[in-house]
């Protein structure tokens, strides 16, 4: 008998994987994941298990939470709402990442071409820049770009196109640099990933070098005991692209993905064009709720009325589901992608807050360029992080870079490096940093940025900084992070006086007093003394000898000193008078 996969019992006694793995840890057995697979002896404890389970009551299989009737209770509503079984489970949208050649493009042909039963209308290929591939009767929902400047592209305002990554490796090549860029862009967007390793018809593949290099990368495999879901395949020969369809599934699965078709839309722009006699064509994938033709949406700052929508087979249809990838015309304007779409009851109010949005976008922004570099670095560090992508000419450069930076230690500040990476700052770069926050930064040591990162530095107001020299970079951070902190203060005593009379005016009380020790200064702070108590502190409103106003008053003398906010001094108080210090760091 073959080991079976967690993922493979679970479906056989219809349960979810992450319940079976549950009941496992129950019986002692945790720890598991869903792609481990189980001994023969383990296997017939399962069953057992669920034959126990069913043969008293003959319970019948459990329901998939598919469907929820619509007789439903409000209440019942919300409960699985809680329980995070609510709407529809609904496709997961998937974005291939991974170096250059080592089979992104090849592996997206393959799925189409294997996996895809809509065929395309009149066989032309449509704009639609995603497909849905389906096994076993359940649908994935492919984005057609692959690469990581187009997947983090997608959500650079925010949106999240994406729910899980399948990063391609070359078993033949090994990771590559771009791989690296790739993981870093799949971990700032916050989701799962499964590894291809690709080209396993190779006579050079080499598998195990692969899952080593991984393990190097902090994605220990599974069959290595870590977390990291691998698959080898053969894109060009079609080998095991099922296993990566059920992989992808399964992990889908665990990640819980559900929408309400008739819940609010969230849909995200994946690709825009203007094309010749149509107007702005945008392609948008619809995470929940439904997309209809005639529906009034907004997207970021251009809007319209749905004319028509195109799905991925290139037939025209009237709506668009959750999971849905179609083509849309109709906007006024050709949208950026990575902007999420709103739908509006009224063209008027569509076109305000398209307007509103374009009034915010060409506003003047606070220019990065000229902003000094201290700010800049006091800015990115107001969330007690300092977020950077790192890029420098060597790797020798680059590592010691990264030690110095990590070497400048101030209390309560992390430097998180988003991505380092050697070579010049790339649009990638910039366009992972804009991802993370506005107050990222992107740095150089010994590099440039080139003229597509430096455009969309400015379009996305992120700041480049470059240095050839590397104290300076480490001065700047150093002055900025010890400017960041809040300074301290100590009380420098100054001297004291005695109240002796308390005189009215019009607005407030005078105290005559008599300097008993140091003297009086009129800038200085003040504590009012009532016998062992202290009655208040503040500021010295004024302070005048005779009818003079001074700015000091020696030991021994007498004066008028007003308090500010406080008028109710009286005779036999003390005023206790300092100053407050700076304590340099
Ligand atoms: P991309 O740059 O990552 O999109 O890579 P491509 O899909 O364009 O593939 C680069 C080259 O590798 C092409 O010549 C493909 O035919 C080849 N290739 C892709 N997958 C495989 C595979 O599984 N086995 C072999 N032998 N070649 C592959």
């Amino acid at each position: 008998m073959t080991r079976k996969r967690i993922y493979e019992i679970a479906k056989e006694f219809e349960v979810t994987s992450k319940e079976l793995i549950s009941k496992l840890a129950e019986m002692g057995m945790p720890g598991l994941k869903a792609a481990n697979s189980v001994s023969e002896e383990e296997y017939g404890l399962i069953v057992n298990l669920y034959r126990e389970e069913s043969t008293p009551q003959a319970a019948p299989p459990k329901a998939k939470a598919e469907s929820v009737p619509a007789e439903k209770k409000e209440e019942e509503r919300k409960e699985e709402r809680e329980e995070g079984t609510r709407g529809i489970v609904r496709p997961p949208i998937v974005s291939v990442l991974g170096h250059i050649d080592h089979g992104k493009t090849t592996l997206l042909d393959t799925i189409r071409n294997s996996h895809v039963t809509a065929k395309e209308a009149g066989g032309i290929t449509q704009g639609v820049a995603a497909y849905q591939a389906e096994l076993d009767g359940q649908m994935i929902t492919f984005i057609d770009t692959p690469g990581h400047k187009a997947f983090t592209g997608m959500r650079a305002r925010g949106a999240k196109a994406t729910d899980i990554a399948i990063l391609v490796v070359a078993a033949d090549d090994g990771i590559m640099e771009q791989t690296i860029e790739a993981i870093d862009h799949i971990k700032a967007a916050e989701i799962p990933m499964i590894v291809a390793i690709n080209k396993i018809d190779k006579p050079n593949a080499d598998i195990d070098r692969v899952m080593q290099d991984l393990t190097k990368h902090g994605l220990t495999p599974e069959a290595w005991g870590g977390e990291t879901i691998t698959v080898p395949i053969s894109a060009l020969k079609g080998e095991n692209i099922d296993e990566l369809l059920e992989m992808v599934l399964l992990v889908a699965e665990m990640e819980n993905l559900r929408a309400d078709p008739d819940g609010k839309l969230e849909a995200v722009i994946i690709e825009s064009h203007l094309a010749k006699g149509r107007g702005p064509v945008a392609t948008v994938i619809v995470k929940n709720g439904t997309l209809r033709e005639k529906d009034i949406i907004v997207a970021g700052s251009t809007w319209g009325r749905v004319r028509a929508m195109t799905d991925d087979a290139g037939a025209r249809v009237s709506e668009a589901g959750p999971g849905k990838a179609v083509e849309v015309l109709g906007l006024q304007d050709v949208p950026r992608v990575g902007t999420m779409i709103d739908v509006y009851k009224s063209q008027s109010e569509a076109k305000n807050a398209a307007a509103k949005q374009k009034e915010l976008e060409a506003a003047p922004r606070r220019s990065r360029a000229k902003m000094s570099v201290e700010d800049l670095f006091r800015e990115a560090m107001e969330a007690d992080k300092l977020r950077l992508v790192l890029k420098a000419a060597s790797t020798g450069a680059l590592e010691a870079a990264k030690r110095e930076i990590e070497g400048i230690g101030v209390e309560g500040i992390d430097v998180e490096f988003i991505h380092t990476g050697v070579g010049p700052i790339s649009e990638g770069d910039v366009l992972l940093a804009s991802s993370i926050a506005e107050d990222c930064l992107v740095v150089g040591f010994g590099v440039k940025a080139d003229g597509k990162a430096t455009k969309v530095a400015e379009r996305d107001g992120v700041a480049i900084l470059t240095y050839e020299v590397i104290y300076e970079l480490l001065d700047e951070i150093e002055r900025a992070l010890k400017s960041m902190l809040a300074p301290e203060y100590e009380e420098e005593r100054m001297g004291e006086a005695e109240v002796r009379e308390v005189f009215k005016i019009p607005d407030g009380v005078v105290a005559g007093c008599y300097v008993t020790d140091g003297k009086i200064e009129r800038k200085a702070k003040v504590r009012v003394l009532r016998g062992g108590d202290e009655v208040f502190v503040g500021d010295i409103l004024s302070l005048h000898r005779f009818a003079e106003n001074v700015r000091e008053v020696q030991n021994g003398r007498e004066c008028g000193i007003r308090i500010k906010d406080f008028n109710e001094v009286m005779p036999g108080d003390r005023l206790s008078v300092f100053t407050l210090k700076e304590i340099k760091r």
